[in-house]
């Protein structure tokens, strides 16, 4: 499937293409709106930053840059300034659609340098080792190598004009899996705007009579705090499409003893390869039998998994070219293909794939991605400090519960605090910041994080 979104969204025109805020909105009027907004944008060709979140207007910014073909970078109005700034700076966008407020407003940032047409869809940043943002480009053969495979899987590909849920932010690649899954299909996008007080979360879901929730699996964990979070409730929820971290079994039962006839996708992939690469469908009778579930058939994957040494390797048409500006060895290119090593730990047994965790310092906190590192290098920044860890303290089950960083020098933890604040999202601010007089290290003077996880 070529994805043309203008004939999609002429197909199903009079469809409730997006709901949000309470509002629902058909695929002709998000269409309208889109072109509107593309009619002060054409002539460029240049990335375009897209400022906002969850609101009709940032959607139609998104649609307004995929009729034009002009890449769109999704822009997080919670992030610090100094982020968004360097986010824009690095995409090398030359316009920016401000949709903070409530009509969107085309702010040129400057001349356009690369007038060559733009294969380019979207651009993600996420965590960067060095302490900046690292932009992933997506390209259009990516996208729709990655739409063909999530229309085409169980039990997804049977659903007609379903209510998707979306919690994640549009700045992270989940929320692609519930945009493209649904736009194209002729679904309903429901996006969520609250995603902390589950009053509003439930009454979402049960207004919209959402059939498919994609989620992490730290938001359903969230949602299952609340006992009203029950088939009773809820009768309509047919499937929980569940991506970006690790699904515990636990987790499984729980929701199936809640919704006993529900459908589980386990998917699996880096925002490098577009989303998601490959899924495997939970079923009761896999719990008894598995240790830990899988994350993928590989007889349906949307691209080629290898194993080496023991790290999953993804290769082909889902796999991205390469970060922008940031030449890096876990990228290649080979027989025609592109590579990415996606730094997960995994093997292949029958046909299935199982990610059994990192060989670096990349974690999952809360659904989102954090290099460990970049947090680190923020710090080291700071005059004054000597040396520095942040730490991730784990529940038996595996799960970051909290960032916990360890600071040496002549430096007060309120101005370590003040300056994480202004660099990096909430969610990469560490609860817990301590002074310490020295950092321990080990016998072969690298930093002791076995005794810091004691302290
Ligand atoms: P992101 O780029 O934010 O989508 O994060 C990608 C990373 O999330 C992967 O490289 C894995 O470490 C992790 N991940 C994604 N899906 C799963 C899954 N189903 N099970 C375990 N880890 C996952």
């Amino acid at each position: 499937m070529i994805f043309e979104i203008e004939k999609i969204f002429e197909k199903f025109s009079d469809k409730k293409a997006y709901s949000v805020n309470g509002e629902e909105y058909s695929y002709s009027e998000l269409l309208k709106r889109a072109k509107e907004i593309s009619a002060l944008l054409e002539g460029k060709n240049s990335p375009v930053a897209v400022l906002g979140n969850r609101s009709f207007e940032t959607m139609a910014a998104i649609i307004a840059c995929l009729l034009l073909k002009r890449a769109y970078v999704p822009v997080d109005l919670s992030l610090p300034e100094e982020r968004k700034e360097k986010i824009v700076l690095i995409s090398n966008a030359s316009d920016l659609i401000d949709c903070s407020g409530e009509k969107a407003k085309i702010k040129p940032i400057k001349t356009e340098e690369n007038l060559s047409k733009n294969e380019t869809a979207y651009m993600i940043f996420t965590s960067g080792t060095t302490g900046e943002p690292k932009g992933v480009p997506i390209s259009y053969e990516n996208l729709e190598s990655f739409i063909n495979w999530i229309t085409a899987i169980e039990p997804l590909c049977e659903y007609e004009h379903a209510s998707v849920l979306n919690h994640a932010s549009f700045s992270f690649d989940l929320s692609t899996a519930a945009i493209y899954y649904a736009f194209a299909g002729g679904h309903t996008l429901v996006q969520l705007e609250n995603t902390k007080d589950f009053e509003s979360v439930f009454s979402v879901i049960e207004k919209s009579r959402t059939d498919v929730l994609v989620a992490t699996p730290t938001f359903i964990r969230l949602c299952l705090l609340n006992k009203d979070f029950e088939k009773g409730k809820f009768p309509f929820i047919k499937c929980i499409y569940f991506c970006g971290e690790t699904l515990q079994k636990s987790l499984v039962e729980a929701v199936f003893k809640r919704f006993p006839e529900i459908r589980i996708i386990n998917a699996y992939g880096p925002t490098e390869a577009t989303s998601a690469v490959c899924a495997y469908e939970i079923t009761k009778e896999m719990l008894e039998r598995e240790k830990i579930l899988p994350v993928g058939k590989l007889s349906s994957a949307a691209t080629e998994i290898e194993i080496e040494n023991g790290e999953i390797v993804l290769k082909g048409k889902s796999v991205f070219g390469g970060y922008l500006g940031i030449k890096s060895e876990n990228v290649f290119f080979e027989n025609g293909k592109n590579c990415y090593r996606t730094g997960d730990l995994g093997f292949i047994r029958e046909g299935k794939l199982f990610c059994t965790g990192r060989k670096d310092s990349q974690i999952k906190y809360k659904g989102y991605r954090i290099e460990l590192s970049e947090i680190e290098s923020v710090i080291s920044s700071i005059e004054g400090t000597e040396n520095c860890a942040v730490i991730a303290k784990r529940n038996p089950e595996g799960e970051v519960r909290l960032l916990k960083a360890f600071v040496s020098g002549k430096v007060e933890e309120t101005e370590i605090r003040k300056k994480l604040s202004e660099k990096l999202p909430e969610y990469m601010v560490p609860k817990s910041i301590k002074i310490l007089e020295t950092i321990p290290l080990n016998k072969n003077g690298k930093t002791d994080r076995k005794a810091l996880e004691e302290l």
